[in-house]
């Protein structure tokens, strides 16, 4: 019998993913076939419950009928034109935008497609100051294109794509006395940064730095870009994570992931007139940027978001998890805690485990990942409920025994990966 005849539907499908695809996130997990609401199913049949909302992004859950009726009409109505002309989705989408952001008068939106171009293009407005050096984060991570690879800090990620664009330096989070000295010679265009690390590890900067930040940045003269690709739209508890804080107000703020609820659709949102006329017509612009349909989908995420008071239930299953972490973390050493704001958390485990915890999650039914080898992230749709996340925490002591098993090389059956 040959291999392709005794292969499953998954495995089949899994030989064709490693045949026809270049291969830069390793071998796939699962096939998933269908989603809806918080769950996914694999193509075998197997369901799960998304903790991780494609990290972030599956604000409202699989297949949300608010989301499939207004990519419908849109489609049916006016699908992408060039950025020649405005269509009033965009437009309705930009002001929306800048409401929720309380912009003064004079700020402005930019449309891409992920947050590695928002990024991108806050690095242009950050280069048209006209001064040369960028301060981001030590941990920083703000998307894989080579501008936006110039703000991330891991080496790993950088090294092969040396040389990348010049003038970042990288401070460590929380250390203002640096970032004063460093902004002190007054050739700082842009201070970036995250106002939660995520793929650090959900890391929160605290009030007091941001705050410091804010000041500084202000007397220098220096833009405050905040990177809310992961942190922005109602997950955190507030619309935008800065929002936390009063007085935390950026000039230029990039979003992605949550913002199209699984359609692609990234923004840059710049505060004033200074932020917002710095790049000059012409000097900008992709060709999907602000498409109806995109701005179609963005429009009902943010309507049903504020609708269902979803940004209310991050707030309060935030601080339910929090302390059901705390608890279990009470009575099993191997967990420390957690970190984060809202449905964005990290626990923390006590051993470098986590991807092991990934793998056993996997097997048992869950979908979680690893933000570094000892903090397994939770970023799910925000309209999971008490019981679901109740559902991982109760499970995870047996993911730990299991992930523990995977580790010492004990485990008889090796993970079925499709
Ligand atoms: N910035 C942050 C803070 C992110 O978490 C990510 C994605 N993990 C990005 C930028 C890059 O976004 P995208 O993958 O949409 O390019």
């Amino acid at each position: 019998m040959s291999e392709q005849s005794t292969a499953t539907g998954a495995e089949e499908l899994a030989q064709r993913y490693s045949r026809s695809l270049i291969g830069v996130f390793g071998a796939p997990q699962r096939v998933l076939v269908r989603g809806e609401g918080v769950h996914v199913w694999d193509a075998d049949g197997n369901r799960y419950l998304d903790l991780l909302g494609g990290i972030a992004v599956n604000a409202l859950g699989h297949a949300h009928p608010d989301v499939v009726a207004a990519l419908g009409k849109q489609a049916e109505t006016l699908g992408h034109v060039s950025n020649f002309f405005a269509t009033p989705t965009q437009i309705e989408l930009a002001e929306r935008l800048l409401q929720l952001a309380q912009a003064p008068g004079g700020s402005g939106v930019f449309f891409t497609n992920s947050g590695t171009e928002s990024n991108e293009a806050a690095f242009k407005i950050a280069r048209r100051t006209g001064r040369p050096r960028i301060i981001a984060l030590e941990r920083s991570f703000h998307g894989r294109t080579m501008g936006a690879l110039a703000l991330t800090h891991k080496e790993a990620y950088r090294a092969p794509f040396e040389p990348l664009p010049g003038g970042v330096e990288f401070l460590p989070a929380e250390d203002l006395p640096a970032l004063e000295a460093a902004l002190a010679t007054g050739d700082v265009a842009a201070v970036v940064l995250e106002p939660i690390q995520g793929e650090a590890g959900v890391i929160p900067l605290t009030e007091a730095y941001l705050l410091g930040v804010r000041e500084l940045t202000a007397a220098h003269g220096t833009l405050l870009i905040l990177d809310e690709v992961q942190t922005g739209i109602g997950r955190t508890g507030e619309w935008f994570a800065h929002q936390r804080f009063e007085g935390v107000v950026p000039d230029v703020m990039t979003l992605a992931k949550g913002l199209g609820g699984g359609f692609p659709i990234g923004a840059v949102v710049t505060f004033g007139e200074h932020a917002s006329t710095l790049l000059s017509p012409g000097q900008h612009g992709t060709t999907f940027g602000g498409n109806p349909l995109g701005a179609a989908v963005a429009l009902a995420v943010l309507g049903t978001l504020a609708e269902e008071d979803l940004l209310g239930a991050a707030r309060t299953l935030g601080a339910q998890l929090t302390a059901e972490v705390a608890a279990l973390a009470a009575r099993d050493a191997r967990v420390e805690g957690s970190r984060g704001a809202g449905l964005l958390q990290g626990i923390a485990l006590a051993a470098p485990i986590a991807p092991q915890v990934v793998t056993a999650a996997l097997e048992a039914g869950f979908i979680v990942n690893a933000a570094n080898p000892s903090t397994i992230r939770l970023a799910p749709p925000l309209v999971v409920t008490g019981e679901q996340l109740t559902s991982f925490l109760t499970a995870l002591p047996a993911l730990l025994d299991r992930a523990e098993q995977l580790v010492a090389g004990t485990d008889a059956t090796p993970e079925k990966r499709f």
